[in-house]
């Protein structure tokens, strides 16, 4: 009688999990196919270290984190218990009597403890403590998850003291087997189906930060402009989001106040699937506003614990926008600069060339030099950060590193893509490259961050590699040989401080990985390095990424991003602030420019170290 009840319950439990499952598979089967494995062995590492070893979940939050970890390996571990125990019920066979499984239950009883201080602990804090990341709601559904989850540890912990046999063993069971079959229903429909699929999708996410395939346009590929064209990644990531609200907290727009919310953006996406509104325009879903706010810093996708990657999808969808003529205003002004000048800020090339006479820079021959230095739109045009180039060639020459430039650069193009301007991007990228490839570099040093990512990653996509390395980088190990101890004013800095705070560009940072050589550069040399709240690997924009230079942000909701910062910075105590980015430097000086009045000085970090080295 027992097991045929048991029978039922798994048929319409069972059943009840299969068919919502089922929705959900045959979406993603739906979708183009963007799921890619390459790179497996690193795939293989960070499937151990972030799945198995749950690292990014602790690191970031390390107390929710362990506690959220324990669940997790105890849900695992339970995997086996719970399978034999149905086998049993059901009377297809019975091992709960072997050796092996009575190991196997001892062995779990540590494991429930901790499953059970993990739930109550994320209970608390989800019912009681409520952090903003959560959102504004209890959410009844996770409390019944936890209670779930709670009294599957108390019912296990009670087999130890319990008869099987007796009624209160017998009632003690079925209780565990019911609220098991329960939970099996509820997940698919719930954020807690990320236990079924983040490992899944953290193994599929791409190993590249702000990944973004070029659009293939013999094949009529024009970027994301209906659910339809969602790809098979970006709905298996709708259905993982476990809704911790990481992406959220870390967005500098949502943190500067803007309607940008990463965390919405994949619920949304996820809700218009559900909803089967396969036709509806994604601009629509999200709103176009919200779209162009994005800096592409890469935080949210970085601090994922479950692998979504949401560039592809807010890229993909302004490559949609971008193609059927909606990018904003002030994006048309710079994509013509772009097209009429091959730079951001339309100025003719005769400027370029009259820095390149002033600076005294020979041509590149590889026959005759080591690197190749690139200029970029900022060092090309833009009169401050040529002070930092000349610096940086001052270094180059007292080291004695040969180099030259092109004698043409265009934009490295990122503007345009990560507007989602692809057309253009493909045309100024296929022409540098050319350029690249006639010139012959084996190296290359560049002081942009958004130089090194585009032609270090994004030009191997047409099948071009070179080393490109930013001056911080380059110069720190020029340098390591130094030690400077002096700390005078030199170069032209104001009253240069001893104690000052380095801003992290993302693209340096975040992208690049590349945080300890400009501390070291600036320690070197003799600075006290104040480090204000988010810096290294995950630092707060500055806001001018993702074609948002050129924005007009005072029509915009909340405060600048850059102002954001700004205060960040200011409020370590240092009064100079470093920065290693033509674009960071732009922003935070604007952002200075605007705020009450404060002795904020700027220094860029090669003529820091250009002046320390001139002074020893
Ligand atoms: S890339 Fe940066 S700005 Fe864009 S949504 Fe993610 S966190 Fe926000
Ligand atoms: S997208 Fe990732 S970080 Fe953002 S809420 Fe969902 S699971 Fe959390």
């Amino acid at each position: 009688m027992s097991t045929l009840l048991l029978w039922l319950f798994v048929v319409v439990f069972v059943g009840a999990f299969t068919l919502q499952v089922a929705t959900r598979v045959r979406l993603i089967a739906a979708a183009p196919n963007t799921f890619s494995v390459d790179q497996l062995g690193f795939r293989i590492s960070r499937f151990l270290i972030d799945v198995v070893g749950q690292r990014r979940t602790i690191v970031e939050r390390p107390v929710a984190g362990l506690a959220h970890a324990f669940v997790f390996w105890g849900f695992v571990a339970f995997g086996g218990f719970t399978t034999v125990e149905f086998l049993s019920g059901l009377g297809i066979i019975d091992l709960t009597h072997t050796g092996w499984f009575a190991a196997y239950r001892v062995v779990l009883t540590p494991f429930a403890m901790a499953v059970l201080a993990g739930i109550l602990y994320l209970l608390i804090r989800r019912a009681i403590v409520r952090p903003v990341a959560l959102g504004d709601k209890v959410s009844v559904e996770s409390i019944v998850i936890a209670l779930f989850i709670t009294t599957l540890m108390i019912t296990f912990l009670l087999t130890w003291r319990l008869d099987e046999a007796a009624i209160a063993g017998r009632i003690n069971w079925w209780i565990h087997a019911c609220v098991i079959l329960a939970f099996l229903a509820l997940i698919p429909g719930s954020k807690h189906f990320h236990l079924v699929l983040s490992p899944i999708t953290v193994f599929l996410k791409s190993p590249e930060l702000g990944n973004l395939p070029n659009l293939d346009f013999e094949k009529e590929q024009v970027g994301l402009e209906t659910v339809n064209d969602l790809g098979s990644k970006i709905v298996l990531d709708a259905f993982t989001c476990v809704e911790c609200g990481r992406c959220q907290v870390n967005c500098p727009a949502w943190g500067a106040g803007k309607e940008l919310n990463p965390k919405a953006i994949i619920l949304q996406t996820q809700d218009a699937l559900l909803a089967g509104e396969r036709e509806r325009k994604l601009g629509e879903i999200y709103s176009e506003k919200v779209l162009w706010q994005c800096t592409t810093c890469g935080a949210c996708e970085n601090q994922c614990p479950v692998g979504i990657e949401h560039l592809p999808l807010l890229i993909g969808t302004r490559r949609g926008l971008v193609s059927n003529g909606d990018a904003p205003e002030y994006l048309g002004a710079m994509y013509n600069n772009m097209e009429r000048r091959s730079n951001i800020w339309g100025l003719s090339y005769d400027q370029r060339q009259k820095f390149v006479d002033s600076a005294a820079l020979e041509m590149f021959d590889p026959t005759r030099h080591d690197v190749l230095v690139w200029l970029g739109c900022a060092g090309a045009f833009e009169a401050d950060f040529q002070k930092s180039l000349r610096a940086l060639f001052e270094i180059l020459r007292a080291r004695n590193v040969r180099f030259g430039v092109l004698s043409k650069e265009r934009c490295n193009g990122d503007p345009a893509k990560r507007t989602g301007n692809e057309y253009m991007y493909q045309e100024l990228a296929n022409a540098n490259i050319a350029d690249l490839k006639a010139a012959g570099p084996k190296k290359i040093i560049t002081s942009c961050p958004h130089c090194v990512k585009t032609i270090g990653d994004d030009y191997r996509k047409f099948g071009y590699t070179v080393e490109i390395i930013h001056s911080a980088v380059f110069v720190e190990e020029l340098t390591r040989d130094l030690v400077v101890s002096d700390t005078g004013d030199t170069s032209g800095v104001r009253h240069l401080a001893d104690t000052v705070v380095y801003h992290d560009p993302c693209y340096l940072a975040r992208y690049g990985g590349r945080v300890d050589e400009p501390r070291s550069l600036l320690t070197r040399f003799g600075a006290d390095v104040k480090e204000p709240v988010r810096n290294r690997e995950n630092p707060y924009c500055c806001g001018a990424g993702g074609g948002l230079l050129f924005a007009d942000r005072e029509e915009e909701p909340g405060s600048r991003i850059s102002d954001v910062r700004f205060k960040q910075l200011q409020e370590t105590g240092a009064n100079t602030v470093v920065t290693a980015c033509p674009f960071c430097s732009i922003m935070l000086k604007g952002a200075q420019a605007s705020a009450p009045q404060n002795d904020v000085q700027f220094v860029d970090l090669m003529t820091f170290v250009s002046g320390r080295l001139k002074k020893a």
